[in-house]
Order: C-alpha cells, then structure tokens, then sequence
C-alpha cells in the first residue's frame, strides 16, 4: 500500500531538482501557461512535474486532468513520469495520450447520443478506399501514387482544408504537389463520399477522429457541458506540432475556460508538410494576455561544446519562428569539440564513420548510445555496409534496411529478369533502362513517397556504377550474386545495435554520440527545399532539421559530407550552406588530408598484385575474381566456432566475426598476435576477446 508523504516531503519531491524557471513553470497558478523551451531544457520533466504538482496540492482531481501529445512513444513516456511521480496521490490514473486516442475514447461514449443508429467502424488503412477514389477521378493507382494521395488528402483535413477549397488553397501556399490539383480535389471529395456506407455504416478515418468529436462538443450543448464537467485542467507536450484540426479539438475541449499548459519549440518544427503549425505556440500569449510565460534555457542534455555549436546553427535562422529562439546555456560538464570532416566520396565518408564508432565501441560506449543521422533513407546503404564490414551491430530506425526495402527487392528481381534475356547494353545501362520502369526517371519525380522510391533506385544504380568502375568486367550474374550476399549478411536487425535514423525519425530521442553525415548542399537542405529559393520557408525547415539532429547529441558530435557520390566520381558538390562560418574553414582548405586517414601504399592482392579499391576485396586482401587459397575445413570449423560462441553471447553471428574476416583467416593461417591483427575487420578488443581461440583453431588444423 502507498503512503502518501507529508505536504512538504512531497513539495520537495517535485521541487528540489528543478531549476529556477522549471519551478516558476510548475507552481504558476491554474489558468494559461506557456513554456518556451528549447531542445533538452526539462519540457517535459516540467509538465509533468506541474500535473504532479496541482494534483498533489489538491487544487485539481487526477481524473480531471488530460494530458496529450502526438505520438504514442510522447504518450508513453509521460505516463510513465506521471506513474513514477506518484506518492499515493493519484498522479498516476491522469490521462496521458495521443489527440487521436483521446478523440477515439470520447467518441465511442457520445456517439450514440450524437449519430444515433448508424455505427461507426475506424478505418486502419485508408489505402483501399483512396485507390478506389483516385481511379474515378482519372489518377494514376499504383502504390506509391496512392499513398502520395493519401498524403495529400491527410495534409488538407489536418488543415481544414474542403475539397473545394484545396486548388486555391494549395496554389496560393505554393505547395509541392505530385498531381493536378483539381483532380486530387475531386478525388478527395470522392473519398469523403465512398465512407458514407448507407444508412448503417460510417466509415472514420483517423481525421475524422477528430472531427467528429469537435463536431459532437461544437453542436450538441448536453455533451459540451459533460465534457467539460468532466475535464477541467489540459496540458500539451510539443505544442508546434498542432495541426488546426487537432487545435480546434483542444479549443471544443476548452470552451471558454482558460486552464491550460502549452510546451513547446518552434524552433524544432519539422512537420510542416503534414500541416502541423507552431502559430499556436508563438500566438499563445496574444490569445491569452493573462498567460504566465516561462522560458528555459539551460540545457542539460548535451555538451557545451554541442549547444554552442546549436546556438551558431540557429543564430542564422530567419522568419517568425527564428524570432522566438532562445540562446541555450549548457549545464553538463565540457566535452570534446565537435568535428567537421569532408571526404572525397560516400563511401570513404561511410568508412570513417564506421571506423570512429568502432573506435567508440571499443573505448566502451555501448553501440546503442551511437547514431548516424542523415536526411533520406536511401542514404543507409552505405552505412549498413560500413557497419556491417566493421562487424558493428546496427538497427535501421522507421524503416527496414536497405535490402529489405520494397523497391529494393522489386529491383533486384526485375534485374533477375532483365538477365535472362539476352543484351547487348553495358551493365550501368542495363540497370538504368531495368529500373527505369520501376520509377527511377531522369529527374526525382514530386510525391515524398515516389521521391523516396526513386532516391532508394537511384542509390541501387549509384552502387552499380561504382562496382562497374573498380572492376569494368563485371557481369550481371556475378553482380547479382553480391547484392544478395550483401544483403544476407546484414541480418538480423538488433535492438541494442548503432541506430541509423532519419533527422525525421530522430526527433525528441538522444545518444552519446551522434554522427551527422551526408551534409551536402542539395542534401540537407534537400534539393526540393532549395528550388523554392534560398530564403524560403522550406529551407528555413531544413535548417530547423540540422539544428534538431545537432541538439540529439550528448557528448561526442561529428558533422561530415562528401563531395562526390561514388570513388571516382566527380567531386561537383559543396558542403551545406548551413556549415558556412561554422566548420572551421580547415575542414575544408586542406579537409581531405587531415580529415582521412593517411594513406599507405594502396592495397595489393597478394595473387595477382592488383591495386584493390573494393572493401570486400581489401578485406580478403585479394581480388574477389582471383582464386582463393582457403583451407575449407579451417572455415567450416571457424564457423562453428562462431556458431557456438554467438549464441553463448546471444549476439548474431557477424557480431563476432563477419564471413569475410573468417574467409581471410582460412586464407592467411595467422600465427601470432600481429598477424591477426594485420587482418582487416580485427582490432584490439576482438583480439583480447577471440584471439586464443581462434589462434588455437589455426593450430589444430595446421598438426592435423
Ligand atoms: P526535447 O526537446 O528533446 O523534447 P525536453 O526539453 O523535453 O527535450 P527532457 O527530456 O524533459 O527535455 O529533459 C532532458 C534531460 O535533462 C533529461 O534527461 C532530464 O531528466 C534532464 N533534466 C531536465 N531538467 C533537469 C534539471 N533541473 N536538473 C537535472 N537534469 C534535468
Ligand atoms: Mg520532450
């Protein structure tokens, strides 16, 4: 049984370890109340604390208190503060959810008195019913054209957008669309109207949610008076994020009543495009004057080395929102200074990168306090393969790997295909015209879901022309079955590996170590957001992403870029614009020689004596065409070996060693230390761990 504490224990509980202003924010009397804080002050840990705060002094019943926000990981996290914050109070039973889960549940308990006799079921993909509706109105149905759509038609009702107003309304936004306006109207209107099932079923989607349930409090005064008697004190997490579809939810829930808690930062918008808007945020003291306003600014999560550098990022920023920024203030103790690095091409920038976390690993940061984030999640490629190479466990965050993606599979069978018929075309060539009715045109097509599908092609077709370039004989066969022994050896997925996210997908979490990779102009900002022009709303939310992925980092940040795609290639990009007057101007001047590691003699194939480029090939230290010199039963016997040992350590196979370090071992019978670590993919700490063993495998097998 939970005792509740004495008034003052209590007070000290949830006021001792805050700071000034956190505490100002959560003893503010009921009524409007607005913090303003930037990336790791305590927004959350301070709404919280006031929920536990009001609740606790009795000045509000739990039950009476609803908290939202917009994901359900956001949803989560607070219940479990709220639960963790309990002394026998009832902090813990105060609803925590998401706008949609809060909307589904009033819904479900007025419905009957509002609607009446027909029923409702919620529609969990509107996929169908959008397909059916884009092919009346003359719309292109494939799946990426439906979801693009379907993203539109999302778009509009989180905006309030009608059907009939959507022409005007996306001309005048200057919207990126991928299809004629009015026919996306029409088909809108068409889907609105396929979820009317007669008299007796409605089909909601997720919006109508929402909609509803505003509509319900709006119109029917007996259900507004019970809401509101019911709820009295409502309290917003990520407060820039709110849609006007969800903001007029909060304003039915509200009435005329004032008690409410908004947090937020503006300065970490980047959801524009699905109609989330920070005007709310930024408004809020104008719609309540008597609102108390409370800023924070001390950061606790990262460095001062990392704010400073989020302090400059942000400093550049333009428009209404860059107004509202605060200059944070680092509270933990100093670290290293973050670092700039430029590479020739992706793939040397992927294996620094691999080669700075394995170096972290080894030094004893737990892989899954690392991350790599990057703008597009066709940029993964390179780094699962690094990693992978490496021997570094990984996940893929909001997204299967690479290989597993859709389109990827879809490619890769097609050119299985295009194989077995005869052609005269030069692999590169073959690739593109193959993949080419796959979606991979001459320019990215407009549709984030075909944008994604075509940049996922484009990086397929990239990894081809720089295999074609280290080795011009290469044929298709061959170059099939290496895709998919790449692709074998990336799995299994582990939860406790390096994360590879999106900057989207990074929003709110942290890590130790952040690598921001891929910051080329073009890139980030993305190409799209520079064709609105250079101080455009879009690249002002570019800048916003790169200032969201900076402020992920607790300690150790790396920022680099590459100027050409593939080895070889032509070095025709630039660093971002953002990293102008920001990376030291040395990165780049004399960048590729500081910043990569010095160079030996290349790398000769010990058969033929061959330069090798290739990292499978520098790993084998021959060609991966000339023959091998492998004692097969050394093999068999090393891989039973990690069998057994993997699954001691319940880690997948590769995590001890990949194929290719155990083909190198067979090949080069090692015989001491130094020779084992003269093989690529061996370091210091896979010596310490694995050395003896497998020295003495080596041994066995060479008396017998
Ligand atoms: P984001 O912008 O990413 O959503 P946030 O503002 O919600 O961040 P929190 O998650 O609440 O930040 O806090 C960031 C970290 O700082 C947490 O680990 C939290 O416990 C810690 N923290 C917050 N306030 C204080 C404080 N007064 N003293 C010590 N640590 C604090
Ligand atoms: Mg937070």
């Amino acid at each position: 049984m939970m005792v509740a504490m004495s008034p003052t224990a209590s007070r000290d509980r949830l006021l001792g370890d805050l700071d000034e202003e956190q505490r100002e924010a959560v003893l503010a009397p009921r009524g409007p109340v607005c913090v303003l804080a930037g990336a790791g002050t305590g927004k959350t840990r301070t709404i919280t604390r006031r929920i536990a705060h009001l609740v606790t002094a009795g000045h509000v019943a739990p039950g009476q208190v609803l908290a939202v926000t917009f994901t359900q990981r956001a949803a989560g996290e607070m219940r479990g503060r709220l639960r963790a914050l309990d002394d026998g109070t009832g902090t813990g039973s105060v609803q925590a959810q998401t706008f949609h889960a809060a909307a589904r549940r009033q819904l479900a308990y007025f419905w009957p008195r509002v609607v009446g006799t027909t029923d409702w079921q919620l529609l969990d993909s509107k996929f169908a019913v959008v397909a059916q509706a884009a092919n009346r109105s003359g719309l292109p149905t494939g799946t990426d054209n439906v979801r693009d759509l379907a993203g539109e038609i999302e778009w509009a009702k989180a905006s309030l957008i009608s059907p009939e107003d959507y022409p005007a309304t996306v001309a005048e936004s200057g919207r990126d669309i991928p299809f004629d306006a009015a026919k996306v109207a029409a088909a809108y209107a068409g889907y609105e109207a396929l979820k009317a099932r007669g008299n007796d079923l409605m089909l909601l989607d997720f919006d109508d949610l929402l909609l509803h349930t505003a509509a319900a409090i709006e119109n029917d005064a007996a259900v507004a008076q019970e809401f509101r008697d019911r709820y009295r004190c409502f309290v917003v997490d990520e407060y820039q994020d709110v849609t006007p579809l969800q903001q007029r939810v909060l304003d039915a829930w509200l009435g005329t009543r004032d008690d409410l808690t908004v947090v937020g930062d503006a300065n970490q918008t980047i959801y524009s495009f699905t109609g989330a808007s920070p005007r709310y945020l930024l408004d809020f003291s104008r719609r309540f004057p008597d609102a108390a306003v409370v800023r924070l600014e001390r950061d606790y999560r990262s460095t001062p080395q990392v704010v400073s550098l989020a302090n400059r990022v942000i400093a550049a920023a333009r428009g209404r929102m860059a107004g509202s920024r605060l200059h944070l203030v680092g509270q933990r103790p100093p670290g290293p200074n973050p670092t700039f690095n430029e590479y020739p091409d992706e793939v040397a920038e992927a294996a620094a990168v691999a080669r700075s976390i394995k170096k972290l690993v080894e030094s004893g940061t737990a892989p899954a306090e690392i991350a790599v984030l990057y703008r597009i999640n066709a940029q993964s490629e390179v780094y699962e393969e690094a990693l992978t190479e490496a021997g570094v466990p990984f996940q893929v965050r909001g997204g299967e790997g690479f290989f597993s993606r859709q389109e990827v599979r879809q490619a890769l069978l097609a050119l299985q295909r295009a194989g077995d018929r005869d052609t005269a075309l030069a692999l590169p060539e073959l690739v593109r015209a193959t993949l080419e009715p796959l979606g991979l045109t001459a320019e990215p097509p407009a549709g984030t879901r075909a944008r994604d599908r075509w940049e996922a092609l484009a990086a397929l077709a990239d990894l081809v022309d720089d295999e074609v370039a280290q080795r011009p004989q290469l044929d298709l066969r061959t170059l099939l079955t290496e895709l998919r022994q790449r692709a074998d050896s990336r799995h299994p997925p582990v939860v406790q590996g390096v994360t590879l996210a999106s900057l989207h997908a990074a929003k709110g979490l942290e890590w130790d170590a952040v690598f921001l990779v891929g910051l080329a102009d073009g890139t980030l900002p993305i190409s799209h957001a520079l064709s609105h022009g250079p101080d455009s709303e879009p690249v002002e939310e570019e800048r916003r992403l790169f200032y969201v992925g900076i402020t992920r980092a607790r300690v150790h940040l790396t920022l680099s870029w590459a100027l050409a795609r593939n080895p070889g290639g032509r070095q025709g990009r630039r660093p971002s614009r953002f990293l102008n007057g920001i990376a030291p101007q040395s990165a780049r001047d004399d960048g590729p020689s500081r910043s990569r590691k010095p160079r030996g003699p290349a790398p000769r194939c010990r058969v033929c004596n061959a330069p090798l480029s290739a990292s499978a090939a520098i790993m084998l230290r021959r060609c991966e065409t000339c023959p091998s010199d492998i004692d097969e039963q050394l093999l068999a016997d090393l891989k039973d070996w990690r069998l057994r040992i993997s699954k001691e350590m319940s880690v997948p196979a590769y995590v001890v060693f990949t194929d290719n370090t155990l083909i190198a071992i067979a090949e080069s019978l090692p015989g001491d230390d130094a020779a084992l670590v003269a093989i690529p993919g061996i370091g210091a700490r896979k010596l310490e761990q694995f050395g003896a063993d497998v020295l003495g495998l080596v041994r066995d097998r060479q008396k017998s």
